[in-house]
């Protein structure tokens, strides 16, 4: 294993064991409590810089830092399974995204705006899960993300409901149609000897030996992980950095 891949697999580790310290701060309900009272709480400043950083860097922030992320992949690891394609589920994820920013923004409007910061926002001694109730929230997130991992397969929950992915999909749509700098993957199709195992390791279980064929590495799905990058045994496939190709 690569040291990237090795750092970054123990960042998602690392963000998975110490979940019931942080949940909070990267709560969902309560961007959405804190911005009705026009509090701007630790979880407002963290979807909002995960979102901003696609603009740069793809969807990478939802391979490398993703709590949600981190759960679904300690447990393919431990416990592998080859995602199942489900028609037009994943219409799902895109409904649950408008209606997300639209309960975040409703509520900060309807408070008049933020008016202040409050870092610990429901969270004074800055352990979040602290009591038998947020034990009991804590499972059930747990719980509601693991099991499309193990009924659908890897990253399941990504895949068909997840809408932070979907605004990271927005994000690198925007850096791909400006074409400023940023991160992608490039490849070298002449050293490709689809031996597939680019498409066994990827965490998405992308179909990435025919993207390879076509030279076309950009897809919606992609979490720029770098784990094809990291795994090809032909150096086919490398992260670039600079103005994406014209689609
Ligand atoms: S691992 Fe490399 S050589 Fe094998 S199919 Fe994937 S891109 Fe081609
Ligand atoms: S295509 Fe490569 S970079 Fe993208 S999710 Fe799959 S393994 Fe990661």
């Amino acid at each position: 294993m690569t040291l990237r891949q090795k750092v970054r697999l123990s960042v998602l580790y690392l963000i998975f064991l110490t979940f019931p310290i942080t949940l909070n701060y990267f709560s969902v309900y309560l961007i959405i409590e804190s911005s009705a009272q026009g509090i701007a709480a630790f979880t407002l400043f963290f979807w909002g810089a995960f979102t901003l950083t696609s603009l740069v860097f793809g969807r990478a922030a939802c391979g490398y830092i993703c709590p949600l992320g981190a759960i679904q992949e300690t447990k393919d690891r431990m416990v592998p399974k080859k995602l199942t394609q489900i028609k037009y589920l994943r219409i799902i994820k895109y409904f649950f995204a408008v209606a997300w920013v639209g309960a975040v923004a409703f509520a900060a409007i309807s408070a008049g705006g933020y008016k202040k910061i409050e870092l610990l926002y429901k969270t004074p001694s800055g352990v979040s899960v602290d009591s038998v109730m947020s034990w009991f929230t804590y499972f059930t997130i747990v719980i509601v993300v693991l099991l499309p991992a193990f009924l659908i397969g890897k990253r399941g929950f990504c895949h068909y409901f997840c809408p932070w992915g979907v605004l990271n999909m927005v994000g690198t749509k925007i850096k791909d149609a400006l074409r400023w700098n940023s991160l992608h993957l490039k490849v070298a199709p002449e050293n490709c000897k689809q031996c597939k195992t680019c498409d066994k390791n990827c965490p998405m279980s992308l179909p990435i030996s025919q993207m390879v064929l076509t030279d076309s590495m950009r897809h919606n799905e992609c979490i720029l992980c770098g784990t094809c990058a990291d795994t090809c045994p032909n150096g086919t496939i490398r992260y670039s950095w600079g103005r994406p190709q014209k689609s």
